[in-house]
């Protein structure tokens, strides 16, 4: 078989994927509570009884520790599900709301329902919470799902494809690896909801796909997530902080902190307590067991094309034998190279000097919206202006990156770092139509007084 023989078979197998799953979903088999639950049980199951194998993927993938790998990837889909699990009755309820007085006798209220068949295309960074999370609030909300997992990450796709069918329904929950024909392949068929984790220029090319069927979407996308830190911050406690959210999975975090804007007067000094940090934290990171590998070669390479923007104050080293690419702090930065106009993605931390909060709040104001915007102060006035006058998906104050970990707290962008969130409840939520519901008796007709003929009535007065 050719190459391109492969490929027709491969998105072949697609053709009427959706339809099918929308058809499981219309002849009732996922809107049992009890079916939902069982689901979210066995996707709990798949994952603890098989924790070596997902290790070892995404150690092959992206050199994740044991411990990053279950903190960010294993352990948090596993709470999220049980989360789901334990939650399911009370977000199923529907709510009930006072029709006005006009309508009544009647009853008013909102049901949720399952959207329907979703399309989940996942990113490689996370490839396992990513793809699996949206996953599960597909399952509360009783929507059949395709996951497509990313080819970048081709270890952890292998495995989702060889695991998911072995435990969840296949009626109603599909696997489909593959690149761009794959995904193209999906994206032409009628989804009722696509949900979209990666960058902007893909997250285009399926906005367009949705919008000829009128599809709605979750766009999870990404951006330079900025750092201010003001002059009264705690240097040591905020250096530590922004250190470990930068390095973790080797900076290709979503949420990751891109670059730091900090107050000019303490600069230097935080400069010198994010090496110190670096180094209590890692080490030697080329040898540490807890510091990540850039995906591949290209990603590496690309860079490696960003350290020009600045000066190397420690890092800069790589190797792309062992896609090893040091944590790095740039100083004396142009705001005009790629390292500041494109999203960083990897362990390149550029550090920026600003006169003050103005300064900083003017500088957000010129980007597009950053799917998390971090400020680190001890004065109240600060961080109160940067709350109230900055607009990102999320905002962290003396704090990087652990607010994806509240699944109380939406997780999601706005403007250009995307729209729609999810996490808890909200993942049920954004697969969920809500459906508005009044009931009134069979034939107690109190509305007939507004039935024409209108000549007749109070409306002439
Ligand atoms: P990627 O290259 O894995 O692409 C994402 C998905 O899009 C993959 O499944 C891929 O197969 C598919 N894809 C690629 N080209 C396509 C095309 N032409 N048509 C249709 N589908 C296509 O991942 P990436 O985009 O490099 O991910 C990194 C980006 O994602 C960063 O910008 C990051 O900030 C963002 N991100 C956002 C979140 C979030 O939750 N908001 C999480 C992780 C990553």
């Amino acid at each position: 078989m050719t190459a391109t023989d492969a490929q027709t078979e491969h998105t072949a197998s697609v053709d009427g994927i959706a339809e099918q799953l929308r058809q499981a979903v219309a002849g009732g088999l996922t809107r049992p509570r009890r079916y939902r639950e069982q689901q979210l049980d066995a996707l709990v199951r798949m994952l603890l009884q098989n924790v070596s194998l997902w290790e070892a993927a995404l150690a092959e993938d992206l050199g994740k520790s044991e411990v990053e790998a279950h903190l960010s990837e294993i352990a948090f889909v596993v709470s999220d599900a049980r989360l789901a699990r334990r939650s399911l009755r009370r977000w199923m309820a529907p709510s009930h709301v006072l029709p006005p007085l006009a309508l009544q006798p009647a009853l008013a209220r909102t049901v949720p329902e399952p959207l329907g068949a979703a399309l989940i295309i996942a990113p490689w960074n996370y490839p396992l919470q990513l793809a699996l999370a949206p996953l599960i609030g597909a399952i509360a909300a009783g929507c059949a799902a395709v996951v497509k997992p990313s080819e970048v990450a081709p270890a952890t796709s292998a495995l989702l494809a060889r695991l998911v069918p072995a435990y969840l329904d296949p009626r109603s929950v599909r696997v489909v690896e593959g690149a761009v024909d794959e995904t193209t392949a999906l994206l032409e068929q009628r989804w009722d909801l696509i949900f979209y984790t990666g960058n902007a220029t893909v997250a285009r090319v399926v906005a367009a796909a949705a919008a000829t069927h009128l599809t709605p979407t979750v766009l999870e996308l990404g951006g330079k997530s900025p750092v201010y830190v003001h002059r009264s911050a705690d240097l040591r406690a905020a250096a530590r902080n922004i250190a470990w959210g930068k390095w973790l999975n080797a900076g290709q975090t979503c949420v990751a902190p891109d670059h730091i804007r900090v107050d000019r007067e303490v600069a230097a000094e935080l400069v010198d307590e994010l090496r110190r940090a670096t180094a209590e934290q890692l080490g030697d990171a080329r040898t540490s067991p807890d510091f990540a590998r850039v995906v591949n070669g290209r990603h590496l390479e690309r860079l490696r094309g960003l350290l020009p923007g600045g000066t190397a104050v420690t890092g800069g080293e790589h190797d792309a034998a062992d896609r090893y690419f040091a944590p790095t702090i740039l100083t004396d930065v142009d705001e005009q190279a790629p390292v500041m106009q494109e999203e960083i993605f990897g362990p390149i931390l550029p550090v920026l000097p600003v006169d003050g909060v103005d300064d900083f709040i003017a500088a957000t104001r010129d980007a597009p919206k950053p799917l998390a915007l971090y400020v680190f102060a001890r004065d109240r006035d600060a961080l109160a202006r940067v709350e109230r006058e900055t607009s990102s998906g999320a905002l962290g104050r003396n704090v990087v990156v652990a607010h994806t970990g509240a699944p109380g707290l939406p997780f999601g962008g706005v403007g250009a770092s995307g729209m729609g969130g999810y996490h808890g409840k909200h993942s049920f939520e954004a697969f969920s139509h809500r459906k508005a519901v009044l009931v009134k008796p069979a034939s107690l007709d109190t509305l007939r007084l507004i039935y024409p003929p209108f000549d007749q009535g109070w409306r002439k007065e």
